[in-house]
């Protein structure tokens, strides 16, 4: 069966309550009915923004899923600062971000913490959106495949192909994430389908073909259509133009 491909924006540290509404707004004002026949769009807003974009989308009947950006392995307790699986499931999330770069980078985050978080969700029962990716360091010392495939081992230990119904791995190779520069179709395409033979390897063929795998880095209108073309990248994860509504729906629009 064909994948459907998946449209999500990663909207980082931006947006305050009233600014999330006024864009997830002009996101509905543009949807298009067949969207949701042809590709999933995902919404990631910080949390304070969850509800209220949600809400947003729900009056309108936009079908526009709604993601955490990050979330807790524990369900509750004396964790000061962090917000649980269970927390994101009554608001309404069907998906989840980890383990992106900027998690890993700035706060510390490891391949260890990235499993624990997955298989909470899984086990909550909203999607995670893997996030892996290697440096320039890596890349120039040509070990890019392994790197970034035994950041998906270590992110699906544990896991068996019954957990990985609605997964998604995003490949975000961190040199081209906020810094316009985007990984050619050739060198994302080769990473993700080395990521879905990982995949193949971990969990059986049917598991490999069902996931959907995406590229992130500086994704945008001009470059968007050669690499969703790629036979092994199913959609985008999106940071910055994910944070206008017209660039979005262009990318959402790419991949009809
Ligand atoms: C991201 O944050 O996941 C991302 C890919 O950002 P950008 O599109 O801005 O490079």
């Amino acid at each position: 069966m064909a994948r459907k491909p998946m449209m999500a924006g990663n909207w980082k540290m931006n947006n305050t309550i009233a600014e999330a509404v006024v864009l997830a707004q002009e996101i509905s004002n543009h949807y298009e009915k067949e969207w949701p026949e042809h590709v999933d769009v995902v919404v990631c807003p910080p949390y304070v923004d969850l509800k209220p974009v949600k809400t947003v989308f729900d009056f309108d009947k936009a079908k526009v899923s709604v993601a955490a950006q990050n979330v807790y392995w524990e369900p509750a307790g004396a964790f000061t600062g962090e917000v649980s699986v269970p927390m994101l499931k009554e608001i309404g999330c069907t998906h989840c971000i980890v383990g992106h770069s900027e998690r890993r980078e700035l706060f510390g985050e490891t391949n260890e913490d990235v499993n624990r978080k997955v298989k909470a969700l899984v086990a909550g029962g909203i999607a995670p959106i893997v996030c892996v990716g290697e440096s320039l360091a890596v890349r120039d010392a040509g070990t890019t495949d392994e790197y970034v495939c035994a950041q998906v081992r270590a992110a699906l230990a544990g896991l068996d192909a019954a957990d990985m119904a609605g997964a998604v791995i995003a490949y975000e190779p961190i040199w081209a994430i906020g810094t316009g520069r985007t990984a050619t179709p050739e060198q994302a395409e080769a990473v993700c389908a080395a990521i879905r033979a990982t995949l193949a390897e971990l969990f059986g063929g049917e598991v490999a073909e069902d996931a959907r795998v995406l590229y992130g880095g500086s994704m945008n209108p001009g470059n968007v259509e050669a690499l969703v073309v790629q036979p092994d990248i199913d959609g985008g994860l999106v940071g910055g133009a994910s944070l206008k509504a017209e660039s979005f729906v262009q990318l959402i629009e790419a991949c009809l």
